[in-house]
């Protein structure tokens, strides 16, 4: 396959949009804030967080969320599992630009999975403002993903062809 060819797979958004949220300690003021102003929004669709960040969501302004481990803990591995299984849709990430984290890897891992599956990653507040209110929020999205699987399944194949060993 040529390297500057790039096939693309169709993957659906559901209407329903799957929104994870996380905050590093700094930017969780303003992650109240803004779930606060955008609370109608964000009520109805299928909400998750690392740890802390659900949990001070879930207490300060009553949204339904399904909590993974906190950030350090493993929580932002679990969210990006998620996404490689196309069960997350949207990452609200308000990480701190000016601090250093123990699990850096972690961070730059949750930010390069959600490229790699073309996902919607806000990473500050004017982006997530754009998000919150697209209209494509309430409709099915068909998402283009590069075939990289296929690309992969296509690798096995010439180097092992099928039916080999049996
Ligand atoms: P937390 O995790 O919501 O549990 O604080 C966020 C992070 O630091 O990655």
């Amino acid at each position: 396959m040529s390297p500057h060819r790039n096939p693309h797979v169709k993957v659906r958004f559901p209407a329903r949009k799957r929104i994870a949220m996380v905050a590093h300690d700094s930017r969780k003021k303003d992650m109240l804030d803004w779930a606060r102003y955008n609370k109608d929004l964000l009520e109805g669709r299928e909400l998750f967080a690392t740890g802390t960040t659900g949990t001070i969501l879930e207490r300060e302004l009553g949204l339904a969320i399904t909590k993974f481990k906190s950030g350090p803990l493993g929580g932002d591995q679990q969210i990006g599992a998620r996404i490689a299984d196309h069960a997350i849709d949207i990452v609200i990430f308000f990480w701190d630009p000016l601090a250093s984290h123990p699990h850096e890897p972690d961070i730059q891992a949750l930010q390069r999975i959600a490229t790699v599956y073309n996902i919607v990653l806000a990473c500050d507040r004017s982006t997530a403002d754009f998000v919150i209110s697209s209209p494509l929020m309430d409709e099915p999205y068909e998402k283009l993903v590069v075939d990289y699987e296929g690309a992969r399944a296509a690798q096995v194949d010439s180097l092992v062809p099928p039916g080999k060993g049996e």
